[in-house]
């Protein structure tokens, strides 16, 4: 009898626990939402694994992800919709439990989702890539110039800038909470300007916005655009603050030739999951052995491109961490056939250069002096078919001209040129500083 009594509402009280547990046992902490070229990604932070689905729905197009045992934490207004193909967002509870987020959409969309498990740096995600319908399957940076005058069959040479890092992937962080992914996207922007003001280049942006890229993908993008160089944009952190210096990394087939290089390519390795990459899409972290022999003669062209750009930065730098070109088994480096180096512009952790790298003025002597060590490398190393190779072989090179314009300087001309004063007053037999508006100057090859 006192079974009896007591069991019902033991057995109510134990459901309405249940329920209560059930409920809330998944919360949507918060929602971001990045913009790339070709897709659009969205993160639901999650406070533990679930289950979802994702359905297409027609009439108006939209898209719905449901999400079991869930509930959102907070709103979906804030989201930054602009240029992407959503139109609204909303949500509301399904069958008492589940989730559900519906994305009303402008456009037509590939959606792929997937989950991954906490890191280091960030707990469970969900992961909503909407791949843009026309381009998910050939996300060009930039198509190849094509067209040349018969007479002229040279072309320039590629090289492709890689900032670091990005959308939910913000690399490492500096005093003040600057982002290194906000500033090697900078210093990438003002390197690109540099290669735009030279025919003898074509710089081709490899990240143009906050969004993360695979290790692969930003290969992959390099090789797309046939590129003869591949430059990586860092500024990291080490869990000492004095760690101070600029640096330049090459691949290393073997071990890192210092503790450092090993940290520093285990940190870079593991961006791929904070950037939210699937499993099956991630580079295999573990390949430290490259059995491509190719590889070999592009590693020798990667540490002397490296040793040359190392060179001009020391003279910009306050110090050079290494004063020659270190080598670890970055991931991004790992392209078989095209010479690539990774840039330390400095540490972002080392107070005093986090807050010189924040600096436009910093920025930009950084940038001049990898344009600089990069266009001498190409100079002795002429790629076939290039115009670097046409003017080793006696040919004279385009001669570049710029016409003063009101509010120039010289020395302001030389810094946007990437060249010094005194080149400048000599290529132009200049026996003084002052210059006019409408006269016209000779850009001398730097270097
Ligand atoms: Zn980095």
């Amino acid at each position: 009898m006192r079974n009896h009594r007591r069991s019902p509402l033991a057995i109510i009280c134990l459901i309405t626990l249940l329920a209560a547990h059930v409920s809330a046992s998944v919360q949507v902490e918060d929602v971001r939402l990045w913009r790339a070229p070709d897709h659009t990604r969205v993160v639901l932070d999650l406070s533990g694994p679930t289950t979802h689905k994702v359905l297409e729905l027609a009439n108006p197009s939209r898209l719905v992800l449901d999400v079991s045992d869930a509930s959102l934490a907070g709103a979906l207004t804030d989201l930054p919709l602009d240029g992407t193909p959503i139109a609204r967002v909303r949500s509301g509870i399904r069958e008492g439990q589940d989730l559900r987020v519906v994305f009303d959409l402008s456009a037509d969309v590939n959606p792929k989702s997937f989950q991954l498990a906490p890191n280091e740096r960030t707990g469970h995600r969900l992961v909503l890539d909407l791949f843009d319908a026309e381009t998910s399957k050939q996300p060009v940076i930039a198509a190849p110039k094509k067209t040349v005058k018969k007479a002229d069959t040279r072309r320039p040479v590629v090289v492709a800038i890689d900032a670091g890092h990005g959308g939910e992937d913000p690399g490492a962080s500096g005093p003040k909470k600057l982002r290194e992914k906000h500033v090697v996207l900078q210093i990438a922007n003002r390197l690109k300007s540099k290669f735009d003001t030279s025919s003898q280049f074509r710089p081709v942006m490899i990240r143009t916005g906050d969004y993360y890229i695979t290790h692969k993908g930003r290969r992959d993008l390099a090789r797309k655009n046939q590129a003869d160089l591949f430059i990586s944009i860092h500024a990291d952190a080490f869990t000492h603050p004095s760690a101070n210096g600029a640096s330049v990394y090459a691949l290393s087939t073997r071990g890192a030739t210092s503790t450092m290089a090993q940290f520093l390519a285990d940190k870079e390795n593991a961006a791929d999951l904070v950037g939210g990459v699937a499993v099956s899409d991630m580079d295999d972290v573990l390949a430290g052995v490259l059995t491509d022999l190719s590889m070999t003669g592009t590693l020798d062209s990667s540490l002397s491109v490296g040793a040359d750009v190392l060179g001009e930065m020391g003279k910009v730098a306050p110090r050079l961490h290494k004063t020659k070109v270190e080598q670890a088994a970055f991931l991004v480096l790992k392209s078989p056939d095209i010479p690539s180096i990774l840039v330390e512009t400095g540490f972002i952790s080392n107070p005093k250069e986090s807050s010189l790298l924040a600096t436009p003025t910093y920025q930009d002597k950084m940038a001049s002096a990898i344009f600089r060590g990069v266009q001498r490398w190409f100079k002795s190393n002429p790629p076939p078919g290039t115009v670097f190779a046409r003017s080793s072989s006696g040919e004279r090179l385009t001669e570049r001209t710029v016409k003063v314009v009101r509010g120039d300087t010289l020395s302001g001309i030389a810094a946007k040129y990437a060249v010094s004063v005194d080149e400048l007053m000599r290529s132009n037999s200049l026996a003084s500083k002052t210059i006019k508006v409408g006269q016209v100057l000779i850009i001398p090859e730097s270097g």
